[in-house]
């Protein structure tokens, strides 16, 4: 794939950048590793205040970071902005909880292993190497980018290449804030040359947030070199409404959980599974919802739903559409797309779903929803479990022990309980299964690019 700006809603390219040379490769990744020297001196108070600067600096921007957003993947303006400013919020919360995050653990008794101090310590990796997908293209960058270098880490992004603008902003705003050159660098180059830069010794770990293929290939690079690495891939999320919960709150949540971000959010509820008892109501309502939505241009404020971000995505969602059309499902709602320009698909919702339609099992990353009837709790958990993924899941009840059900029964990396799944910086978060492996934000986030190292004194 070129790297370029194809603005989604138009079709049209607005921006292709050459992608980096080999020697151009070669001297960022020495440029990263040069800065891990100068940032492992560095101390906690000095990185805040670097982070904070840079904070500001993005927050200053936040209307025309939010702009590029939306002409690069197509978001609604205000959920774009809002993107932005999820980032300043990160930056500022590592800023300030790093060194708690990280303090030295000491033993309470060291004379119990026979010493006189025994600790452990979080120490930094080195230059951490993040792959990262066009969704969220500011927001995943700094998830990952704020505690790392909050750390003690240098960071080197391999952005999507249909994010390149995005990209590039990346690259010196730390810098800008005060950090050493070379703390962050992004490298232009196609997921073909991942390969080269995780096999390069001065790498030491690599995360990637992205699809199942690109997961395997890049946990296979840093399993021939023993390199540690964080997957967040994709996920299926079942939201499920029980008949003790608030239908009619549960129908608007979950309009808002599958058509945010155009519906091209991992953790977005994408298939709803729905008790008997109040099937009819909550696809009624659901159904109703999701036909009122505004779409269009996503430049302008009243737009709710603007279009995929990729051509190639838009056909997956044909496909995938077509897919049940053929094994007999029901289209509720939808199921095509608009005449004219960009990459739109109209908010679909699919009822009826036989076993091998490929809904049931696959991600459905665009404004299309799957509802599932359950006979009972049980029903309701094996339609839930059924997919290969695992990321994040939501139930609506009031009844505690259906809870205490849900939340233990479901395999998931998060329950939600009457809401949707949304990413707190407060809490841990990635998936099992297909979904992936290691966590994201809170403190154990920043600890997975850690070296715990444990100090013992005679
Ligand atoms: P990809 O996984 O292809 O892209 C994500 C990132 O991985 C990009 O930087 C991409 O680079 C890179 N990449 C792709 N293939 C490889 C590889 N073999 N080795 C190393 N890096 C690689 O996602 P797509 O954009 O193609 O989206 C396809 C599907 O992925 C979606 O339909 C959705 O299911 C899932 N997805 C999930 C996301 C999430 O948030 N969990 C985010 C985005 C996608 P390049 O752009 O240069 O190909």
């Amino acid at each position: 794939m070129a790297i370029a700006t194809v603005n989604p809603t138009t079709g049209k390219t607005e921006m292709i950048i050459e992608p980096h040379s080999a020697a151009e490769v070669d001297d960022r990744i020495g440029q990263a590793h040069a800065a891990v020297a100068k940032l492992r001196e560095s101390t906690f108070e000095e990185r805040s205040s670097w982070m904070r600067a840079a904070a500001d600096f993005l927050e200053d921007q936040a209307a025309g970071v939010g702009e590029l957003i939306t002409i690069e993947m197509g978001k609604p303006i205000a959920q774009s902005v809002a993107e932005v400013h999820k980032a300043v919020k990160a930056m500022r919360f590592y800023a300030e909880h790093s060194a708690h995050f990280l303090a030295d653990s000491p033993l309470e008794d060291p004379a119990k292993v026979g010493a006189s101090v025994a600790m452990s310590r979080y120490e930094p990796l080195g230059v951490v190497l993040a792959v990262m997908p066009w969704n969220y293209p500011i927001w995943q960058v700094i998830r990952f980018a704020a505690p790392a270098l909050m750390a003690g880490n240098s960071g080197l992004l391999k952005h999507a290449s249909n994010v390149p603008q995005a990209a590039m902003l990346l690259d010196d705003l730390f810098e800008r804030g005060g950090f050493p050159k070379g703390s962050f660098r992004t490298l232009l180059i196609g997921g073909a040359e991942v390969a080269r830069v995780i096999s390069d010794e001065r790498v030491a770990a690599v995360t990637l947030t992205g699809s199942e293929p690109a997961g395997r290939s890049v946990a296979a690079t840093a399993g021939e070199h023993l390199k540690k690495a964080v997957l967040e891939l994709g996920g299926s999320d079942p939201f499920i409404v029980l008949p003790s919960g608030d239908i009619r709150a549960a129908a608007a949540t979950a309009v808002a959980a599958r058509i945010n971000n155009n519906g091209q959010a991992c953790i977005a509820g994408k298939r709803f599974i729905v008790h008997t008892d109040v099937y009819d109501e909550f696809a009624q309502e659901f159904v109703r919802l999701m036909s009122e939505l505004v779409v269009g241009d996503p430049l302008l404020p009243e737009t709710q739903v603007g279009p995929v971000a990729t051509e190639q995505g838009r056909n997956d969602l044909i496909q995938l559409v077509e897919d049940a059309r053929k094994k007999g499902a029901s289209i509720l709602l939808g199921g095509s797309q608009p005449e004219g320009p960009g990459w739109f698909y109209l908010p679909t919702v699919i009822a009826d779903l036989p076993d091998d339609a490929r809904l049931v099992q696959e991600e459905a990353f665009g404004p299309v929803a799957s509802l599932y009837r359950a006979v009972d709790d049980d029903d309701a958990l094996r339609i839930a479990n059924q997919t290969s993924f695992g990321l994040a899941s939501a139930v609506w009840t009031n009844d505690p022990e259906q809870e205490a059900l849900f939340v233990r029964e479901l395999d998931a990396g998060a329950v939600f309980v009457n809401g949707m799944t949304v990413s707190y910086q407060e809490l841990p978060f990635g998936g099992i299964k297909r979904s992936g492996f290691g966590r994201e934000l809170a403190e154990v986030g920043q600890r997975e690019f850690c070296n715990l190292k444990t100090i013992w004194k005679a």
